[in-house]
């Protein structure tokens, strides 16, 4: 979608669009060559100018008819990502609602880019600063959010003035071609927005082409990683987000019940490919852990798995998203019965009745998983949670604080001071407490810790207008003063 036109793509080469739930492919997507890439960054380079010079307010408009355009096809947008990724269709709602928060962000920024203003800083001298667009930006995205992660970066980035190229999963591209089209009926330009569907070809010609100011992405670490080293050392602003396995410790104190009702949906939800989803949780003492259990256990085993688009009572959670990954998150639950671990409920070879190719994994239960363990090292982005004992709080503490993520956390208790210490400790970047996925809102910023984001800078809210925006700081003098004297000493008050 370049320059408010699709272009079919010549490179020849394609990739597979699946639906999860039937197993079944459904499109292709062509991948885009690097002169196709270059079209575009050269349409986003073109647009930018008269963009960058239209009013924000007239801009924040634009922002405001595409919320009330996505508004009005919010069904049909979740039917096609619930199709193409797997997830309930309740849930592709929920991603709906959370991406249009940033849009409804995005609409007040006439005001988050008004500059500071300093009146008489020297004699007739005045002094202010504001806050400019960079230029061409790009977002590469991953499969997980086909609409909410993009929404995360592209309202944000055109709102400031800014021009867009989206890189979108080659898993799940239906949803962000349709708002591609919803952002054109909302009156955007041609060539504010482009997307390339494409791979790493496309992804490579972005991260170097020197008209290109800037990327966001995010996606697994490796490739967070690369992307990060390689786009600053082409001189781009670049934020990172990784990869994530994040913890909730549950204290003696902790109302169980709500606890694991937490628990459910923080770890099962879109089948666990959710860099907040919950993978490990912690139980303070052995008591805890029985109580946990005695809990959590019957709930485990009555998950409604299925289908994301049933007719009557929808299921709690659907399938993979493909079938490599299905057999990747198999191959990890083989891998904890190897180590050790308690397997003690099993979702390897789950077939539903009518979906029998799709690519499903039950819900699945490790107890006694230890630091060392794989299962526990690593991201697996399945429906499998890990039970992980520890004797204190301080115990929980360390453990989260020597993961190789700091994505998300969470602490269930009643206690005050465990809740203000938790919060004040640990190296995570987003804490919930009593609150199993704390996302923040549009109006603050998202971002992990460690190896869970590149880059200094969080995804929308004040740090996305931030990464956004450079400054530009004018200072100027409109008075009587003598030029006919030239000043060598460094300018001071007098
Ligand atoms: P991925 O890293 O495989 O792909 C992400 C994007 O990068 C895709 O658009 C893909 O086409 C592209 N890509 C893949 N390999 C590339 C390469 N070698 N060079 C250049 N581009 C490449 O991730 P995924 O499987 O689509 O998504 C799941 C991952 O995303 C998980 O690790 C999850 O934790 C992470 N995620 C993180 C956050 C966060 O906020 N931190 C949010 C959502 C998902």
């Amino acid at each position: 979608y370049i320059n408010g036109e699709l272009i079919a793509s010549t490179s020849g080469r394609t990739s597979p669009v699946f639906n999860p739930a039937t197993g079944e492919k459904t499109h292709v997507v062509s991948l885009a060559t690097a002169e196709e890439t270059t079209q575009a960054i050269a349409a986003a380079k073109a647009a930018f100018p008269a963009w960058s010079l239209t009013s924000p307010l007239k801009r924040a408009r634009i922002m405001f008819r595409f919320k009330e355009l996505v508004e009005a096809n919010v069904d049909e947008l979740a039917e096609l990502i619930s199709r193409e990724h797997g997830k309930i269709l309740s849930d592709a709602k929920g991603e709906m609602v959370r991406g249009l928060e940033v849009v409804e962000f995005a609409c007040g920024i006439p005001h988050l880019v008004k500059g500071e203003h300093s009146m008489n800083v020297g004699g007739g001298v005045d002094s202010w600063s504001q806050m400019m667009p960079l230029g061409v930006c790009a977002g590469v995205v991953p499969f997980n959010f086909p609409a909410m992660v993009p929404m995360w970066m592209f309202p944000v980035a055109l709102a400031t003035g800014n021009t867009f190229i989206l890189k979108p999963s080659e898993k799940v591209p239906g949803a962000m071609m349709r708002m591609a089209e919803l952002l054109t009926e909302a009156g955007l330009p041609k060539g504010v927005f482009n997307i390339v569907n494409g791979d790493r070809d496309a992804v490579d010609v972005l991260l170097t082409h020197p008209d290109v100011e800037a990327i966001s992405f995010v996606g697994s670490t490796p490739v967070a990683e690369y992307i990060y080293n390689r786009g600053c050392q082409h001189g781009k602003r670049v934020q990172a987000l990784g990869g994530a396995k994040n913890h909730m410790v549950i204290m003696p104190d902790a109302d169980m019940e709500a606890a694991a009702n937490a628990l459910m949906g923080a770890a099962y939800g879109a089948a666990g490919e959710r860099c907040m989803a919950i993978s490990v949780a912690v139980p303070v003492g052995e008591g805890t852990a029985e109580r946990l259990l005695d809990a959590l256990t019957p709930k485990v085993e009555a998950l409604r798995v299925g289908p994301g688009i049933v007719e009557g009572q929808e299921n709690e959670m659907g399938a993979l998203i493909s079938e490599q990954h299905q057999n990747k998150v198999s191959g990890y639950i083989d891998q904890g019965v190897a180590e050790g671990a308690k397997l003690l409920i099993d979702g390897r070879g789950l077939t539903i009745p009518g979906h029998e190719k799709g690519f499903f994994i039950g819900g699945t239960l490790f107890d006694h998983v230890t630091p060392n363990m794989s299962i526990y090292k690593e991201e697996i982005f399945g429906p499998v949670l890990a039970i992980c004992r520890v004797e204190s709080f301080k115990d929980a503490v360390d453990l989260i604080n020597n993961h190789e993520y700091g994505n998300g956390t969470a602490l269930y208790t009643r206690d005050g001071k465990a809740a203000r210490e938790f919060a004040q400790h640990i190296q995570v970047g987003m804490v919930g407490i009593n609150v199993p996925v704390p996302v923040p809102m549009a109006f603050h910023s998202f971002g992990g810790w460690k190896r869970s984001l590149f880059g200094p800078l969080h995804m929308h809210g004040p740090d996305g207008v931030r990464f956004y925006t450079r400054m530009k700081m004018i200072t100027s003098r409109w008075n009587d003063h003598d030029p006919s004297q030239s000043v060598f000493s460094m300018p001071t008050m007098k």
